[in-house]
């Protein structure tokens, strides 16, 4: 059997990795400024990370949620102090795209519509229809009948008021910051208009962190900096630090019904031992204080490069824009640097998503390296 093609991949096989790097089979090292698509958090292979792993391998890897699991109640616990979210309720399932949709299902359950507002250059995942296909009425949502979804701008109280007036909504979903779009960011005076508006018209308001979660924008979520408490909040990427581990937190408002929800694999032993040492080591070694810092160590020393037009986002999510496209320089970066970087929606985009445990070294190694691929290809476009 042979795989499905279907990804853009570099010919590199990366088969082990410590902190902000990874190695490839012939021992060549990377320095990894893409962190897996924002999913390495605390760093490749941390012990306390492996530490606790290997003692819920011993244990237990996985019981159905038709028992109780004490590390659920220990990882919503350590959640909420840690997010500042301790009056939420956490529900628990794999993946980002799966996040989403339970947030949707939650939104379109509670106030009975199947309207959903989204951004352009949002990106929220990739399922499409299970539930659709399923003979069982009690689990599907309004929004599973009738999806209406439209998309406006992001940044427009205006335009947002209007669509709300137009016809009404479940929910209005956006990222903390737009990451595959190429990080851009929701104002924060946008986001506190988003709350009072979707407060006026009854609509819930998702705020989608999955990418932007977790301490890599300095604040525990990129929402935080505004103020503003969403209704429900969706995490993945570096919750499991490359385990499969996601969730919805809910506001304590919102009532859970039986069987509204679910998943076989959401919330196993293992998934919880993984999530749970994330935030552990997050707490014990100040990430999310250091990601802000080395975010903007990082931001001053790429920003004043010739051929950068501007650094977008915050902490350790940074969207570099060129006066180019960003290709060549990523190609370039990684023959010549081992260095991995992240692309975007928007072509002339950078992306840097490292593990929180970058020091200034490594950062000014990628600012090194970055301004000489700058000026190669500058020279190669003008030769
Ligand atoms: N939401 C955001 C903001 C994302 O960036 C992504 C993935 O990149 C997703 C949702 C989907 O997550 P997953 O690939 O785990 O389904």
């Amino acid at each position: 059997m042979e795989l499905f093609d279907v990804y853009q991949q570099y010919d590199i096989a990366p088969v082990r990795g410590s902190g902000m790097h990874v190695w490839d089979e012939f021992g060549r090292a990377y320095l990894d400024f893409y962190g897996g698509h924002a999913v390495i958090s605390i760093g490749h292979g941390h012990p306390h990370y492996l530490e606790a792993l290997r003692e819920q391998l011993d244990r237990l890897v996985f019981y159905s949620n038709a028992v109780r699991n004490p590390l659920q109640e220990r990882l919503a616990r350590l959640l909420g102090e840690q997010s500042g979210y301790a009056d939420y309720r956490l529900f628990l399932c794999n993946s980002g795209a799966e996040a989403n949709e339970n947030a949707l299902k939650i939104a379109s359950f509670h106030g009975g519509r199947s309207g959903v507002i989204a951004f352009t250059g949002a990106f929220h995942g990739r399922t499409s229809a299970a539930v659709q296909i399923t003979d069982n009425p009690g689990i599907r949502a309004p929004l599973n009948h009738d999806m209406d979804v439209r998309f406006i701008h992001m940044n427009s109280a205006e335009a947002l008021e209007q669509a709300l007036r137009e016809r009404p909504a479940a929910a209005v979903i956006v990222e903390g910051i737009q990451g595959v779009e190429g990080v851009v960011e929701a104002g924060d005076e946008f986001l506190r208009d988003a709350r009072a508006l979707c407060d006026c018209f009854a609509a819930m308001l998702i705020l989608d962190e999955v990418q932007s979660g977790y301490g890599r924008t300095g604040d525990f979520f990129a929402h935080q900096r505004s103020g503003i408490r969403p209704d429900l909040i969706t995490i993945a990427k570096g919750m499991g630090n490359g385990f499969p581990v996601a969730g919805v937190l809910i506001h304590p408002d919102i009532a859970a019904k039986r069987n509204m929800l679910g998943t076989t694999f959401g919330g196993s032993h293992l998934a919880c031992a993984a999530a749970i040492a994330v935030l552990e080591v997050l707490r014990d070694e100040n990430l999310a204080e250091r990601a802000a810092a080395m975010g903007e160590i990082l931001r001053s020393a790429v920003g004043s490069l010739p051929g950068v037009r501007e650094v977008r986002g915050r902490g350790l999510m940074l969207g570099i824009a060129l006066d180019r496209p960003a290709a060549p320089l990523r190609k370039a970066l990684l023959q010549t640097h081992s260095i991995f970087t992240g692309s975007a929606t928007r072509t002339d985009t950078i992306r840097l998503l490292p593990p929180l445990v970058l020091t200034e070294e490594h950062a000014m190694e990628f600012a090194g390296a970055f301004g000489s691929v700058l000026s190669s290809t500058f020279q190669s476009a003008t030769a």
